[in-house]
């Protein structure tokens, strides 16, 4: 792995709180009906694994991939699709559940794809966004935490696929 310096941005006790907290929203917010969450692969997976289990209704989960920065830092501006939904969704609530928002421009671009599915609802839940650097308007329906512009690793996040695994989030410099 690469050597570079690590400082904890939010603690794993952090997080583990604030998914707990967006979890009961989602609990309130959809008292029935089939709720389905896209994660956005791959660094959302973890944020996903951890908001099905604290989640009390029943749900189910498939994924989306989406690549916009290969190995670097900053977003190339066009976004790869790398692996499409399976699941149907037509006429199911749904619930894109991203790591990171940054400039929007997956988001939006995600958006407009599930929205092709002719689901019921299509709502957005990020862990992290970082408000200053959006390009495009964007709904986060279910926010984690807003974060400077600053390039964060961990809890799924990754610089060229090192620190996924990281149980905080750590600011990389
Ligand atoms: P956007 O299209 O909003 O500019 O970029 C969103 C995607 O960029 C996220 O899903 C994530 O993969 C990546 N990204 C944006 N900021 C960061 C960051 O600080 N750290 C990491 N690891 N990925 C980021």
């Amino acid at each position: 792995m690469s050597e570079h310096s690590l400082r904890v941005l939010l603690s794993e006790n952090q997080i583990r709180a604030r998914v707990r907290e967006i979890a009961a929203r989602i609990d309130a917010d959809y008292p029935d009906g089939v709720l389905c969450l896209i994660g956005v692969l791959k660094g959302s997976c973890i944020f996903l694994s951890d908001l099905v289990r604290a989640i009390r209704r029943p749900v189910r989960f498939d994924f989306i991939g989406a690549s916009s920065y290969g190995a670097g830092k900053a977003s190339s501006g066009s976004v790869q699709i790398t692996k499409n939904v399976e699941m149907p969704l037509e006429g199911c609530d749904v619930l894109l559940v991203e790591d990171i928002v940054d400039t929007g421009i997956t988001l939006t671009h995600l958006l407009r794809r599930i929205e092709r599915h002719r689901p019921k609802s299509v709502r957005v839940a990020a862990l992290l966004d970082k408000p200053e650097r959006h390009q495009r308007p964007v709904d986060i329906a279910y926010l984690g935490f807003s974060i400077p512009d600053r390039f964060v690793v961990g809890y799924g996040l990754d610089y060229a696929e090192d620190y996924r695994g990281l149980r905080d989030i750590c600011l990389l410099d």
